[in-house]
């Protein structure tokens, strides 16, 4: 996908604030974070899902969001952080690139998830249990 952003940055197309890269992905800083050191890793290959990843593609990913978590929290005094990943535009995805976000937290930084939480109707949560079960 030549027009994708986050292909071009991966292949030093368009510059960003990169910290790491391996053969098979990139992390580098939000240009728009949530938090300072708010980064993004990103996988070379392009693929809008994670459904759509290698198992060893995604063992990538989250492994090196982790060690970018650690680095990110070192760098601003943060204890705590966020791994976070929007997949598909309902669930909030605007650039169709898979990636993780990785987000220092702090106690006082203002940002919520805002999550409301339902509780299932009678019955809903077996059949919902049985059909995820049937998919596995
Ligand atoms: P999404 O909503 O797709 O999960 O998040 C996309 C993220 O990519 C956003 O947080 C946005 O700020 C970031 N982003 C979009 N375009 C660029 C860019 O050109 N450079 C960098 N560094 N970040 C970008
Ligand atoms: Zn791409």
């Amino acid at each position: 996908m030549a027009q994708c952003v986050f292909c071009r940055i991966a292949s030093h197309g368009i510059p960003a604030a990169m910290v790491l890269e391996t053969e098979q992905a990139v992390s580098f800083l939000d240009i728009n974070p949530v938090n300072p050191g708010h980064a993004l890793v990103v996988p070379r290959r392009h693929a809008s899902s994670l459904l759509e990843l290698t198992d060893e593609e995604l063992h990538t990913l989250i492994t090196m969001a982790r060690r970018v978590a650690a680095a990110a929290c070192g760098a601003t005094g943060s204890r705590a952080f966020n791994i976070l990943q929007n997949d598909g535009e309902a669930a909030g995805q605007v650039v169709p690139h898979a990636h993780l976000h990785v987000i220092p937290r702090s106690p006082k930084d203002g940002f919520s998830f805002g999550w409301r939480q339902l509780p299932y109707g009678e019955g809903e949560l077996a059949a919902l249990q049985q059909a995820v079960r049937q998919r596995l």
